[in-house]
């Protein structure tokens, strides 16, 4: 039997594993199209300075699916090395480890606050009135889980940096999707998995790839072609023509190109996916203006040192500090290249052609260098070279009430025959890479030998899907 040919848009996570599974397995002849020069989306990476750099700070994180771990290992091999974490918080002026330690607990937090989050768990076992009716928001759930002291010194500052909202206006559905130690214990349990003796597998340890983050995709990519797919970079998805054959016409290199496909799976931004299909739905359109993402610009400092600190992170929850991260990727991966020089990135969320998205380097590095001042981090060294990259689409936002606006949208999507949506974007799902990788396995599972789409076998998935909690 002939098999399906199936159009792939974007090669992010997503769409490089959805490829790679779909030729190893034999089961479509694929085509990707991809709009930037590289593979990876937000978990790839670009050469500065002698060395890979990551869109912001990644991490594989060992809560991955053990079979999708397994196929990882045996394709990147000895340079998907294991590492242990070593970040830092900034908690009232303090540099506590982070993840937190058990004897951070007593020896570093400040006082008032581990008074304050003692507080909170002993009045948890006070009954008190549910509030709003039960309505939940972001900041009601995390309130009941975590205490007020923990919102009010980390979540709360740290959730409106990140998506720009204060937290009454976040839904629900936020804090339920983003925070992985949504409860006192919880959190507990995560600390004491690090003492000897209680250790959990994997806690505190990340996997990371010795040649930067986009070597998963990259090494994905480069299989999925050796197997027969055909991944084209700089091409720009900007018309899909549903039919009984479906037309997906692109732009590269300043001309349009068509390809007729028999499934279109797409995993870029639901909301472009809503602009570029015809015939067009109108409420579809609208509905999607009522749906946002938070946008990124990356900061990247190349230093004339060896290294800047010892930490692979600082994170930033405080509201007076712009920067919600800073990471220094050489760190990641333990590497000594490239000698006598590291680059820190600095982690700016905003929105698209806000002040921010549209400030010059200079000034952009100079925010970096005089937030850590602030710190008591000042860098030492004039910086030799200036990078800002931008993201457009860093973070979905679960602005109180989108589930309305992303349900018409979702509905449509499934209407659509031979056209289905997955991945971080397509699914406006705020995931890690491994749940982006899951996706695209889960979809590869549901095409059936027959060619055709296993939809009722596709909905079990997604309400697994939904059960995706990001990992820090
Ligand atoms: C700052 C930051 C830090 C993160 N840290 C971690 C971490 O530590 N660990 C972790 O597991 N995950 C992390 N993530 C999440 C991770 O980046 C995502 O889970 C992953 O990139 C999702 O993959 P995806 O393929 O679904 O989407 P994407 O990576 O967004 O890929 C979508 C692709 O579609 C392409 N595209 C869009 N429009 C078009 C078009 N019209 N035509 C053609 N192509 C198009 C894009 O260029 C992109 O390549 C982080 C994300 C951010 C923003």
């Amino acid at each position: 039997m002939k098999k399906p040919q199936i159009v792939i848009l974007g090669a992010g996570p997503a769409g490089v594993g959805a490829a790679w599974q779909l030729v190893k397995q034999g089961r479509a002849d694929v085509t990707v199209l991809e709009q930037r020069d590289d593979v990876g989306g937000n978990a790839g990476s670009f050469g500065l300075a002698g060395m890979q750099v990551d869109y912001g700070s990644h991490r594989l994180h060992p809560a991955c699916d053990p079979k999708i771990l397994n196929d990882l290992r045996e394709l990147i091999g000895e340079d998907l090395l294991d590492r242990p974490r070593h970040g830092r918080i900034r908690l009232q002026g303090r540099w506590i480890h982070f993840p937190l330690k058990p004897q951070d607990l007593v020896l570093r937090l400040p006082a008032s606050f581990s008074a304050g989050v003692a507080l909170d768990a002993i009045s948890k076992f006070i009954p008190r009135k549910s509030n709003r009716n039960g309505h939940e928001t972001f900041t009601s759930v995390l309130e009941k889980g975590l205490g007020s002291t923990i919102c009010r010194d980390f979540y709360f500052p740290y959730a409106e940096k990140i998506w720009g909202l204060s937290p009454e206006k976040l839904s629900a559905t936020q804090a339920h999707r983003r925070v992985s130690a949504g409860s006192l214990g919880k959190m507990a349990r995560k600390i004491v998995s690090k003492v000897p003796g209680f250790k959990t597998p994997g806690a505190g340890k990340f996997f990371y790839p010795r040649m930067g983050y986009g070597q998963i995709s990259r090494s994905i990519a480069e299989e999925a072609k050796k197997l027969g797919a055909d991944i084209r970079l700089g091409s720009t998805v900007n018309r899909i023509e549903l039919g009984d054959r479906h037309k997906v016409t692109f732009e590269r290199e300043g001309s349009m190109e068509t390809v007729d496909a028999d499934h279109v799976w797409s995993t870029i931004p639901l909301t472009v996916l809503a602009k570029v299909i015809e015939p067009a739905a109108v409420d579809v359109i609208e509905a999607s203006k009522q749906i946002s993402y938070r946008a990124m610009v990356l900061i990247y400092l190349v230093l004339d040192q060896a290294q800047w600190t010892p930490f692979d992170a600082h994170y930033f929850p405080e509201a007076d500090i712009k920067l919600t991260r800073l990471s220094e990727p050489k760190n990641y991966s333990a590497s000594r290249e490239p000698i006598g020089k590291t680059v820190l990135c600095g982690e700016l969320p905003c929105s698209v052609n806000d002040v921010i998205w549209n400030a010059s380097d200079e000034d952009l590095a100079s925010l970096v260098r005089e937030s850590l001042a602030r710190c008591g981090l000042p860098i030492q060294v004039p910086d030799s070279q200036v990078v800002t990259k931008r993201l457009p689409f860093a973070y979905p936002i679960y602005r109180e009430g989108y589930e309305v606006p992303f349900g018409i949208q979702d509905d449509w999507a499934d209407s659509l025959e031979r056209v289905l949506t997955f991945g971080r974007q397509g699914l406006f799902a705020h995931d890690n890479t491994h749940h982006a990788l899951a996706m695209a396995y889960g979809a590869v599972d549901c095409l059936r030998d027959s060619g055709e789409f296993d939809t009722p076998r596709w909905s079990e998935y997604r309400a697994e899907f939904t059960k995706h909690v990001v990992e820090d």
